[in-house]
């Protein structure tokens, strides 16, 4: 292979690296592969990449020497460290205009950081958002960048080439300036933790509430795929509802019930409390895989705290309607409050972020893809000033003929004892969102009679008073 004659490069040989090289090969462009262990790069050529036009480097030198100008560099190593060691051992190799890519799950601020270190250099950085997983990155993946704009239209042809369609439109685009792309895969993130949440408290509904059997809840998701509720996530539940195991049995009531977390989760509800957002059902989706890992914890309590006596009366089918619907609700909420999110840290970061094309990032390719996302899309096309999703025409209609079946099953879920958390942070934001009086007059007072930090009155906004509240001097 002559010099100068990669048209991008990939380090980090583990499973999203290699495939997306394969996707970039299928696509016509020649990667340069590169691995911190440098063998892995022999194998690769030698298995994966056999037969393809993907050329291999034994170092970053020889590495950067195989590429085009300006030369692009894709990192897919793990976030953090791995992350930092490479930019700081490729800053001396690279020149003005040359590209660095982070593909990985960093954290925004570090990508914030970066942008900032670099931009005296010339070197522009990119924080790039890649959902799917191994299938995505091999077929077509949800793709977010941000960082410096001008590296955008060297980058835009090769990654809209590569990344998932939807109704032919690509699912990448420009998200923003430095940190916006890793922080609206952040959010994505934390929206795809309240959507297997709420999917879970469906399960567990449909299993201690109704009491109907997994061929039957199968069944029902398979339903709710053909509606509203079309997605990724309700599909693969149906599948692995479905599943028998090699002696007949379902597999998933063998499954231990502990889940575990990477972390995105939690950044998000740390991004929405520092933020200030309500980002309440990611919230307690997170906390529930807390709870959830206490599990030797729980088989004690379950001993000695008593549950409720209160059986479910009611009619299965009817209910089963309000869960689907309720699902929707809660659903719409927490894509709405993850956009709140986004609002708020645009206004912040000065991120000019459009949100109509990060819903269509997300219709395809990742995790959370589904068709509902196409409504979201619509409703910031027609409106891009939108300030929340439930005031959409589209969605404010739906949410008004879904909310009482979200408040029959959040009190079936209370009445029986069920865990319903996100289901039930959901309506109770919902509650909050549309309450023109909440009792916080109460707590102005509170904080001023405890600790002087004074009150506004309701004719008087801004016009901080104290009150003695004790009469003491
Ligand atoms: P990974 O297990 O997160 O990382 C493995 C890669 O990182 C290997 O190339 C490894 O090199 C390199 N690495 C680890 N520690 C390093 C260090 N201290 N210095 C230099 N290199 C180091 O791989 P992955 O699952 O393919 O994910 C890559 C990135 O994409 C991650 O940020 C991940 O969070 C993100 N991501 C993953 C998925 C997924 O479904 N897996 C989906 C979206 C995004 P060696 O071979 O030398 O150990």
């Amino acid at each position: 292979m002559p010099q100068n004659e990669a048209d991008i490069a990939l380090i980090g040989l583990a499973v999203m690296g290699q495939n997306l090289i394969l996707n970039m090969n299928d696509k016509g462009y020649v990667v340069c592969a590169f691995n911190r262990t440098v063998s892995k790069v022999e194998e690769f050529l030698k298995n994966e990449a056999k037969g393809t036009k993907v050329i291999g480097a034994t170092s970053l030198d020889d590495m950067v020497s195989k590429l085009k100008r300006p030369r692009k560099i894709v990192l897919l190593v793990k976030a953090g460290f791995a992350v930092d060691e490479f930019v700081k051992k490729l800053i001396p190799l690279l020149s003005k205009g040359d590209i660095i890519i982070d593909g990985g799950n960093s954290q925004y601020l570090d990508t914030q950081k970066w942008c900032k270190d670099l931009s005296g250099t010339g070197i522009l950085y990119v924080g790039m958002g890649v959902s799917g997983g191994e299938d995505g990155a091999r077929y077509g993946p949800s793709l977010m960048p941000g960082g410096h704009p001008a590296a955008w239209p060297h980058i835009k042809e090769i990654f809209q080439a590569i990344c998932a369609k939807a109704n032919d439109e690509p699912c990448c685009d420009w998200v923003g300036e430095d940190g916006a792309g890793h922080f609206v895969k952040m959010v994505h993130n934390g929206i795809e933790y309240g959507d297997m949440q709420l999917i879970c408290e469906a399960y567990h509904l449909m299993k201690d509430v109704i009491g109907i059997e997994q061929d039957e809840m199968a069944k029902v998701f398979d339903e709710w795929n053909k509606g509203e509720l079309d997605s990724f996530l309700i599909e693969i539940t149906r599948d692995i509802l479905k599943y028998k195991d090699s002696d007949g049995k379902y597999l998933l009531p063998k499954i231990r019930d502990t889940a575990g977390q990477k972390g995105t989760g939690k950044w998000t509800g740390i991004s929405a409390l520092e933020y200030g957002v309500p980002v309440t059902l990611i919230g307690e989706a997170v906390f529930s895989r807390c709870l959830s890992a206490l599990k030797d914890e729980r088989l004690e309590a379950s001993k000695v705290l008593p549950g409720s006596g209160h059986k479910f009366t009611g009619d299965k089918v009817a209910f089963l309607e309000d869960l689907r619907r309720a699902l929707y609700a809660s659903k719409l909420i927490s894509y709405a409050q993850g956009f709140m999110l986004l609002r708020e840290a645009a206004k912040v970061n000065k991120w000019n972020l459009n949100y109509g094309s990060i819903a269509l990032m997300w219709r395809g390719g990742c995790i959370i893809r589904s068709a509902f996302l196409g409504n979201i899309k619509d409703a910031f096309t027609k409106n891009p000033q939108l300030t929340n999703l439930l005031l959409d025409p589209f969605f404010s209609e739906r949410i008004s003929s879904a909310q009482s079946s979200l408040r029959t099953v959040v009190a079936q879920a209370a009445l029986v004892g069920v865990p319903a958390p996100a289901l039930s942070a959901a309506l109770a934001f919902y509650d909050g969102y549309r309450s023109g009086v909440l009792p916080a007059n109460l707590l102005q007072a509170q904080r001023d009679y405890f600790g002087a930090h004074t009150y506004e009155l309701l004719h008087n906004p801004g016009q901080f008073i104290h009150t003695n509240w004790t009469g003491h001097g």
